[in-house]
Order: C-alpha cells, then sequence, then structure tokens
C-alpha cells in the first residue's frame, strides 16, 4: 500500500488527513504554520505574488510546472531525514498539506489552489494523494519489448482517480489547461 498525503484547505477538516497538519503555503500568516511547514511543496513566492496582482492563472500554473518538473528527487525525498538539514519536516503516511485557499465545494472559492497542480508530482514520487477527499494514485503500464529485448513502448506512468482509469487533470478544478503550450 502507498502512503498517503492528503491535500486540503486548512478550514476545510473533512478533507483533512488523521495525522499532522502541515503548511505548504508561500506566506503563512502568523496563525497559518500548523504543525511545520513544507517549502517544498508552496508556490514560490515571486510566482504566488505575480498572480495575485495579474490574475494570469495559465502563466502561474506553467511557472508550477516547470519548477516541480526539475525538482523529482526532492520530492522522492520528502521521507526521509536529512542530516544537513536538521530543521527539515519528513512527511509521513496520514499527513496533511494544507493551503487557505478554499474547497472546491465551498461558497467561500474564488480561485483554483496550487495543491491541485502540486499533487501529481507527489503521486509519481511515491505517494497516494487524497485532495480534496479523492484519492489518486498512479497507474503503471509496463513497457512492452520484444523478444529481443528491443522496446516497442515504453512504460507509462499515469496519475489516475483511484479505482478509474480516468487521469487527472486539474482542469478539474478551474485551472486553464497547459497541455497545448507545452
Ligand atoms: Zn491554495
Amino acid at each position: 500500500m502507498r502512503p498517503t498525503l492528503y491535500l486540503a484547505g486548512l478550514q476545510a477538516r473533512k478533507y483533512q488527513g488523521p495525522g499532522r497538519r502541515l503548511c505548504a503555503m508561500a506566506i503563512p500568516r502568523r496563525w497559518e504554520h500548523g504543525d511545520g511547514r513544507v517549502p517544498l511543496c508552496a508556490p514560490p513566492e515571486a510566482a504566488l505574488r505575480k498572480v495575485q496582482a495579474d490574475h494570469d492563472l495559465t502563466d502561474y500554473r506553467a511557472t508550477l510546472e516547470r519548477w516541480w518538473g526539475g525538482m523529482e528527487s526532492e520530492f522522492r525525498a520528502l521521507d526521509q531525514p536529512r542530516d544537513i538539514d536538521p530543521g527539515k519536516v519528513v512527511l509521513r503516511d496520514g499527513d496533511t498539506l494544507f493551503c487557505a485557499c478554499a474547497a472546491p465545494d465551498s461558497p467561500r472559492r474564488k480561485h483554483p489552489c496550487h495543491v491541485e497542480i502540486l499533487a501529481p508530482y507527489l503521486v509519481r514520487a511515491g505517494w497516494d494523494a487524497v485532495i480534496w477527499g479523492r484519492r489518486l494514485t498512479l497507474r503503471i503500464e509496463r513497457a512492452t519489448t520484444t523478444r529481443e529485448g528491443v522496446v516497442v513502448r515504453p512504460e507509462r506512468r499515469t496519475v489516475v482517480w483511484a479505482g478509474t482509469p480516468e487521469r487527472f487533470d486539474p482542469a478539474a478544478y478551474g485551472w486553464p489547461n497547459t497541455e497545448t503550450t507545452t
């Protein structure tokens, strides 16, 4: 069984996990630090300030995906204590990563939340992610090789809603689709 991280709003208790509540925010206020902060899972501060000013969600999504896309090894190491950084929070099964954004089913919801972009990076790094109450997992289709060992089709790893073949797409939460630009 893959370990699970919960992605939810700080106020959305019904979507949080049984473990610690850890802050995934770039600029948390004093009461938004929870049981610790995980900087890797927060948006870069400059990107957050930019989207707050220009509301360009397409650019914000592309910036986050470029940034997190280059950090695969950091995501893989989120559950490993490291001597070099004693202040580092080590993630454990059942922990919640929270943001202050409102849940999709909340009347206070005004815009999508960066955790909806973050989720697939956690899933590819070995976690299941329960986002706003729904579980995401990894579907691995093995490579097809000939008898001589030539790879005809490489292994495919897809982030899907658990128990379904349905691929995860942040557009479900109101994010502009960037696939045409990458
Ligand atoms: Zn948020």
